[in-house]
């Protein structure tokens, strides 16, 4: 039976960000937790699911959208599920606290720096959207104004207002978007106060975050996520090990202290950049990483027999595809993790290696949004003993192979 709680926030039901706010938070866990162990069921038994232990304002990225209501009062929120009007919003639970004080300060001096907000119907107006980032691990703050020119009137002293309200605020960046798409940034960033980017720890490492890159937004439980993926590859550091969908190269760093290299590979290429960021920051110096199509990037190092030991993949919500997984089975490592954001098509993945010489032996729930549907996981497979296809173990290593074809980013 399900208990209803009168839900804490003003918003549900408008904005569609946490469809479990009314309920307990541990209903919330059990049923995530029994959709993952139905859908794995099929291969293994899932471990106990990993909820969060304070499950409030845990996002570390916080987007606020600016208009006006019908008296021309500026307004800040998020846009109505399924629709463009903005649900005024000051306090959100899922949100970092001083990202949305920041936001609320900045509403509030828009009027005396004669701001206008942008207004979609007929186009006039400077601020789109404010995005803070926080740096969690550092306390580092990053504030983003998305702006229809690059021209802040007044921008020194309305910095130097906003800095004096909340010193805590490490960079200001003006990010231009004049186009009128669904598109929250534009491809243009300017500094205007500070070094334009943040950084946060995890697993003991450090990360460049800028505004357009991808960050896990729950800093706290992707610690977490990422411990077990290492549980689950337990490197011994001989390994050569393939990162694909690697993002900024978070799983891949981390993975690099305890193997002998590692290779990431990733379709984004602000993200491959700052990969290469990372890992030079971090001083490593054993992982390389790639801007390609993943499929095709392990299509090409199966057919040339690359030889890698364990391959971690954490694709994105429509999971990978068969080509992967066969150029996978192709090369044999002893084992795959696969991190999944979607249980759905990781269950549909898991089928189709499973029948090809993989069997799963682990695989865990982590809790990485709390209050909303989205059901995050992790799984171990390994290889059943002599299945590694012959043909293909030329034993090239993987450095070796791309310092042959000079491919490599990070040079
Ligand atoms: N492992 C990273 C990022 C995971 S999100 C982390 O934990 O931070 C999934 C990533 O897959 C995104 O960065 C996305 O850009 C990338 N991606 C999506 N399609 C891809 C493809 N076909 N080939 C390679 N990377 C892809």
């Amino acid at each position: 039976m399900s208990a209803k709680k009168k839900s804490p926030c003003p918003a549900f039901g408008k904005c569609g960000g946490c469809s479990w706010i009314d309920k307990e938070y541990q209903e919330e866990v059990n049923e995530k937790s029994k959709a993952l162990n139905k859908l794995l069921a099929p291969f293994v038994k899932t471990e106990e699911f990993i909820a969060m232990e304070d499950p409030y304002h845990y996002r570390n990225k916080v987007l606020s959208t600016f208009g006006e209501d019908s008296k021309h009062n500026i307004i800040s929120g998020i846009y109505e599920e399924k629709s463009r009007r903005i649900v005024p919003m000051d306090n959100c639970l899922l949100e970092n606290k001083k990202a949305d004080e920041i936001i609320v300060t900045i509403r509030g001096l828009l009027k005396s720096f004669k701001i206008r907000p942008y207004n979609e119907r007929n186009g006039f107006g400077l601020l789109k959207h404010v995005l803070v980032r926080v740096g969690y691990s550092t306390g580092q703050i990053m504030v983003v104004l998305v702006l229809t020119s690059p021209i802040l009137p007044s921008k020194n002293n309305f910095v130097k207002a906003l800095i004096k309200v909340h010193p805590e605020i490490s960079t200001i960046v003006i990010n231009v978007n004049e186009r009128n798409t669904s598109m929250v940034l534009g491809k243009r960033d300017i500094p205007v106060y500070g070094k334009g980017y943040i950084e946060d720890e995890l697993c003991g490492m450090r990360f460049r975050i800028s505004p357009q890159s991808f960050y896990q937004v729950n800093p706290v439980q992707a610690e977490i996520l990422y411990k077990k993926a290492m549980e689950f590859a337990s490197l011994a550091g001989s390994e050569s090990v393939l990162d694909a969908y690697c993002g900024t190269g978070t799983i891949g760093l981390i993975a690099s202290r305890n193997a002998k290299n590692v290779i990431g590979v990733e379709l984004n290429p602000e993200a491959v950049k700052d990969a290469v960021n990372n890992a030079r920051a971090n001083g490593v110096k054993n992982a390389s990483f790639y801007c390609d199509d993943a499929t095709s990037f392990i299509g090409k190092m199966a057919e040339e027999g690359v030889k890698c030991d364990v391959v971690l993949m954490d694709p994105p919500r429509s999971g990978s595809t068969e080509e992967f997984l066969k150029a996978v089975v192709r090369m044999g490592p002893e084992k795959v993790v696969y991190v999944s954001c979607n249980p759905e098509t990781l269950a549909r993945d898991l089928k189709f290696i499973t029948k090809r010489g993989y069997k799963v032996s682990r695989a865990v729930g982590v809790e990485m949004f709390p209050w909303t549907n989205h059901v995050e996981s992790c799984v171990l497979l390994q290889r059943v003993s002599n299945t590694r296809p012959k043909a293909i173990t030329l034993d090239v290593e993987m450095e070796d192979y791309y310092r042959i074809k000079g491919v490599r980013t990070n040079d």
